[in-house]
C-alpha cells in the first residue's frame, strides 16, 4: 500500500512506442526545461495551479497499481514520461518499487523517459528498480544546447555516461531540427559522444514536427526524411546503432546496426504468471 502521490498531465493504457511492446505510459506534469520544439508544453507548469482545466491530476501509486493489474494480462511493462518524470522521484522511485514488489505486477519491465537531468543520487535511488532509461540529448554544443531547451548539456551528459556504465540506458534520442542541430559539426559531435559514452546503446533520430507545439516553433520547418536519414548515417558513421521509426509507430532496428532493442538490464519481459492469468 503506498499513498505517494504524482501530479498526473495524462496517461496511455496502451502504447506501442514508448520502449518495447505494449507499454503503459504515465506522463508526469512539470519540467525543468524549456524546450523550443517541445510537442506537449502543457506539461511544462511544475505546479498545479488554479486553471480551468487544472494542470494534471494527482494519483497515489495505489492508483496506479490499480490499473495496471486491470491492464496486466496485456502489458509488457510500463514506462512513466513527462515532462520530465524524474522531478517527481519520490512518485517514481514508489511506483516502480510498487510494481517490483507486487506478485502479479512484477513482471512488467519499468522504464523512463527522461531529459537526463536527474543528479547521480537521485539515480541511485532510482536504480534498484529501474529495467532502463530513454535519454533526450538535445544537442552537442552547450550553446545550442542553450537554445533548444533553456539549460546546459553538462548533467544530461553525466547521466548517459552514469546509466551507461551501468546498462540502465535504453537509448538515446535527438530530435532533429533543421538550423538549430543539424549542422555536420553538431551531429557529429553528439554521435561521438554517444558512441563513446555509452557502445552498442542506440540511438533515435526524431522529426521535428509542429503537432501540438507553441505559436513561436511553427516558424521552424518540419524535419524531412532526407533530414532525418542523413542524420541517422552520421551516426552509423560514429558507431552508433540506430532505431529508427516505422509507419504506423511501430519500430525496426536497421539489422547492420543494432542486434536488438534494449530494455537495460532485463533483456525480456517476464511473462505474466500462469496462475493469475
Ligand atoms: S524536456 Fe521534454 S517535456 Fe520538457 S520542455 Fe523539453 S520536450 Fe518538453
Amino acid at each position: 500500500m503506498s499513498s505517494t502521490r504524482g501530479l498526473v498531465a495524462s496517461s496511455l493504457r496502451s502504447s506501442g512506442v514508448d520502449g518495447p511492446g505494449n507499454r503503459y505510459v504515465l506522463f508526469l506534469q512539470g519540467c525543468n526545461f524549456d524546450c523550443v520544439g517541445c510537442h506537449n508544453p502543457t506539461t511544462i507548469p511544475r505546479y498545479e495551479r488554479q486553471r480551468d482545466p487544472p494542470f494534471g491530476d494527482w494519483r497515489t501509486v495505489d492508483d496506479v497499481l490499480g490499473e495496471l493489474r486491470s491492464l496486466r494480462s496485456f502489458l509488457s511493462g510500463i514506462t512513466v514520461s513527462g515532462g520530465e518524470a524524474t522531478l517527481q522521484l519520490d512518485f517514481l522511485v514508489d511506483l516502480f518499487g510498487a510494481i517490483k514488489a507486487d506478485p502479479v505486477l512484477h513482471g512488467l519491465t519499468t522504464l523512463v523517459d527522461t531529459n537526463g537531468t536527474l543528479d547521480e543520487s537521485g539515480w541511485k535511488r532510482l536504480a534498484p528498480v529501474l529495467d532502463g532509461a530513454m535519454v533526450d540529448l538535445k544537442a552537442w554544443s552547450p550553446d545550442r544546447h542553450y537554445t533548444l531547451t533553456g539549460s546546459t548539456p553538462w548533467a544530461v551528459r553525466e547521466s548517459i555516461l552514469w546509466l551507461a556504465a551501468r546498462d540502465l540506458l535504453t537509448e538515446v534520442r535527438l530530435l532533429l531540427i533543421a538550423g538549430l542541430n543539424d549542422s555536420e559539426e553538431e551531429l557529429s559531435g553528439w554521435a561521438s559522444f554517444v558512441a563513446d559514452a555509452a557502445p552498442g546503446v542506440p540511438g533515435r533520430v526524431l522529426a521535428f514536427r509542429h503537432h501540438g507545439t507553441r505559436q513561436a516553433a511553427r516558424n521552424l520547418a518540419e524535419t524531412s526524411e532526407a533530414a532525418v536519414a542523413r542524420g541517422e548515417s552520421i551516426l552509423v558513421a560514429a558507431g552508433v546503432p540506430v532505431i529508427r521509426e516505422v509507419a504506423m509507430g511501430s519500430r525496426a532496428v536497421s539489422p547492420t546496426e543494432a542486434p536488438a532493442a534494449r530494455v537495460g538490464r532485463r533483456a525480456q519481459p517476464e511473462p505474466f504468471p500462469a496462475s493469475t492469468q
